[in-house]
């Protein structure tokens, strides 16, 4: 199995604030990886840290084997890290294909797909093309969520980042989100990275779960290996 991110000792402050205490962790190439931690254990600074957001103030990120620590978010998109926000970021005055092109002009342009081909195909995947001219703004959450998965599409990433995705969408539209994530997996053959708070829904997409608490790893494994340890449990209970 091999790996498409690895993290390396990441410590990142605000202050006196530590979100990153010397994080180590991995993401295989093939997977749909959880991300997992109670509220501040550093899930979200770990996403910004990786997609060149945030420098960190030490460590190492290493995707494809090169590493990628303190390049620019733009630079880090065109080599095929793409991410979506816990709250949908589509530009909200503009149409869902305005919305589309910009993005592919921002993380896409090194993409071996051209911008139509992309275009066309991100439309395809999330049946959009009766929206392509609705502003974002006048959309549904579900939508406006699907339109930030097809602005990340739109650079062809080989890793996607999605941070609480799923968050505030009813139990019927959660769940075709997660066949959403599975076939950009399987058929995009995209990793998929994601934070989500539902572990009911994130022992049923992940193959494998990283649980962090207070910046650092506790522990990686299956689904039932990481949800049923007891050290996760406390780390939520917080004893
Ligand atoms: P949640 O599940 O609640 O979204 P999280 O695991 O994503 O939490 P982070 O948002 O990464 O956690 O925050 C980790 C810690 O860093 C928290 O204590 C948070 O308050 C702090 N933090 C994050 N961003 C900043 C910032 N820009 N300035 C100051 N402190 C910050």
């Amino acid at each position: 199995m091999s790996e498409i991110l690895e993290l390396e000792d990441i410590t990142k402050t605000f202050g006196g604030i530590i979100a990153l205490d010397g994080f180590e962790g991995s993401v295989a190439a093939d997977d749909i990886t959880g991300l997992i931690g109670p509220n501040g254990a550093g899930k979200t600074t770990l996403f910004n840290v990786i997609t060149g957001a945030l420098d960190p103030d030490s460590g190492t990120v290493r995707f494809q084997g090169e590493d990628v620590t303190r390049e620019r978010a733009h630079k880090i998109c065109r080599k095929g890290i793409a991410r979506t926000f816990q709250t949908p970021k589509p530009i909200r005055s503009l149409t869902v294909e305005k919305n589309l092109r910009v993005a592919h002009r921002f993380g896409g342009s090194d993409s071996t797909l051209d911008e139509e081909e992309l275009y066309q195909r991100t439309l395809e995947f999330f049946d959009l093309g009766k929206k392509q001219n609705v502003r974002t703004e006048n959309l549904q959450l579900i939508e406006q969520k699907q339109v930030d998965v097809a602005r990340a599409l739109m650079s062809a990433p080989t890793l996607l980042l999605l941070d609480e995705i799923m968050a505030g969408l009813t139990p019927t539209e959660k769940i075709d989100m997660c066949e959403t994530i599975k076939q950009l997996n399987s058929e995009f053959d995209i990793a998929v990275l994601l934070i989500e708070h539902d572990l009911k829904r994130m022992r049923s997409i992940s193959d494998t779960i990283i649980a962090m608490n207070n910046g650092r790893h506790l522990l990686t494994g299956s689904p039932t290996e990481v949800l049923e340890d007891d050290g996760l449990q406390e780390a939520y209970i917080g004893k």
